[in-house]
């Protein structure tokens, strides 16, 4: 069967694995980058080389973007926006989802389809079975795509909406940039003690890894908008966490991370909740101002 042509535009370590993939499973595959040298081992393999950003967009049936933000598709399609009118763009690149939103009305304006992606996988993950995208925008454009972009990952389709694939990325990298600087901070205060990494790590493992049943079983409770303090309360959690910041502090370690989970506990505490979980913080991230 033919196999469609694609345009890959951003030539960073996700976008040659991209193309790379796409070069694997037969498909033809054009590529552009700002930084040209970038592109010399995909030619090497059989990618065209685009002379131009509108000569890229014009070779592939489904041009996929793999940019460091938006900004940089509007400065490379920007100048190539006649080159737009039919094709079908989707932009792997990350952003917020107002960003995606814009975008999309931006690229219909132009006459293209558009989806939204949010790439769950590092690019050694590209091509493997366990890795998957977030996807977002017209449900036909993605049906008519998906073929093709399964080539990169498994598809998660999110919903019509185009900054749905961006909102589900970020959520992710939320909680997992928040845990890695966590990771790093018990490390530092670890390693005043003359604990190495190696030690702890398989201790942190452990507790991560306790992280599904948590969420899985306060998830429930939190849609119902029910927090009661029959597990756990909010006055507990004020002073272990407190503990926490003084362990940091009495080593000279920066408790910054850790004095603002502290903060957001006390507000909770002021806000009344003392005798309720520690999930009926999720209020006081609703209403910052209190
Ligand atoms: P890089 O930052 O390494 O590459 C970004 C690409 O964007 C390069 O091709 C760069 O061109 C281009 N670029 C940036 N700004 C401009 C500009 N103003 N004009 C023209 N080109 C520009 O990113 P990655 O390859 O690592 O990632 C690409 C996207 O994928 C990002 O949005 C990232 O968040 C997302 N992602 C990355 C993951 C990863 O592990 N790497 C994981 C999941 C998602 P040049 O080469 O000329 O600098």
């Amino acid at each position: 069967m033919r196999k469609k042509s694609v345009t890959v535009i951003g030539l960073g370590p996700m976008g040659r694995a991209m193309a790379t993939a796409f070069l694997d499973s037969g498909h033809p595959v054009t590529v552009w980058n700002r930084t040209r040298s970038r592109a010399d081992g995909l030619v090497a393999k059989g990618a065209v080389l685009a002379d131009d950003p509108a000569g890229a967009v014009s070779a592939g049936e489904i041009v996929v973007l793999s940019l460091t933000d938006y900004d940089a598709m509007y400065a490379i399609l920007g100048p190539a926006t006649g080159a737009l009118t039919g094709k079908t763009l989707v932009n792997l690149s990350s952003d917020t989802p107002d960003k995606a939103r814009e975008a999309a009305a931006w690229a219909a304006g132009h006459g293209a389809y558009y989806l939204t992606g949010g790439v769950q996988a590092a690019p050694d993950g590209i091509g493997k079975e366990e890795s998957f995208t977030f996807y977002s925008g017209p449900k036909s454009v993605f049906e008519s795509s998906r073929e093709v972009l399964e080539v990169l990952t498994r598809t998660d389709y999110r919903g019509e909406d185009p900054g749905l694939a961006a909102l589900y990325y970020q959520l992710q990298l939320g909680v997992f940039w928040t845990a890695s600087v966590a990771f790093l901070h018990a490390l530092a205060v670890a390693d005043a003690h003359g604990i190495k990494a190696a030690e702890l790590v398989p201790y942190l493992s452990d507790t991560m890894a306790t992280m599904p049943d948590f969420f899985g079983f306060y998830g429930p409770r939190i849609d119902a908008g029910e927090h009661p303090g029959d597990v756990d309360r909010l006055s507990m959690g004020v002073v272990s966490v407190d503990h926490v910041v003084r362990t940091s502090e009495d080593v000279g370690v920066d408790a910054s991370l850790v004095a603002a989970v502290l903060a957001v506990f006390e507000r909770g505490i002021a806000a009344g909740h003392a005798e309720d979980s520690f999930t009926s913080l999720i209020e006081t991230f609703r209403k910052p101002g209190s």
